[in-house]
């Protein structure tokens, strides 16, 4: 009965795919909306709480195809912090990771670690700060690759 929901959902988001400007369907991250119903229904047998949000998110998108015609800001607001709250649950309670989760993360340490070695081993900012966003960047791709591989990207 669940699988129904499933794809009673895939079913619409591909409609609003093909419906809707690029532009929008941006904006409602339908791409990785899809890829987040096919990990709620990978978890669904086990976990209750995956089961539920598959449930909303029918409701959900049954309304938002409803409203095909004029998004206001309310409804993207709505549509993001719902699928906010799923990704935060996939994260915590499922262990998996955004999309370039490690980069941004590493990206930020980088430069924060650069620019204090910078200051004191360098006595140069400027030249610390680049170096350690490179270095940043190197291991949070690397990271990122390997979730990917191991298939725990969102
Ligand atoms: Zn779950």
């Amino acid at each position: 009965m669940l699988e129904n929901h499933v794809e009673d959902i895939l079913m619409i988001i591909r409609k609003l795919k093909s419906t809707l400007s690029k532009e929008s369907s941006k904006k409602l991250d339908l791409d990785k909306n899809e890829r987040v119903v096919h990990r709620l229904a990978s978890f669904s047998e086990n976990c209750e709480v995956c089961q539920q949000e598959l449930l909303a998110l029918k409701d959900h998108f049954i309304q938002l195809e409803d409203k095909v015609d004029g998004f206001d800001m309310e409804v993207i607001k709505q549509h993001k912090k719902m699928f906010h709250a799923i990704v935060s649950h996939l994260q915590k309670k499922h262990k998996l990771v955004p999309e370039n989760m490690y980069l941004t993360l590493y990206m930020s340490i980088g430069i924060s670690l650069g620019m204090v070695f910078g200051l004191t081993i360098f006595d140069n900012i400027a030249l610390g700060m680049p170096i350690g966003m490179c270095l940043g960047i190197g291991i949070g791709a690397g990271l990122d690759a390997d979730a990917k591989k191991k298939g725990m990207t969102i």
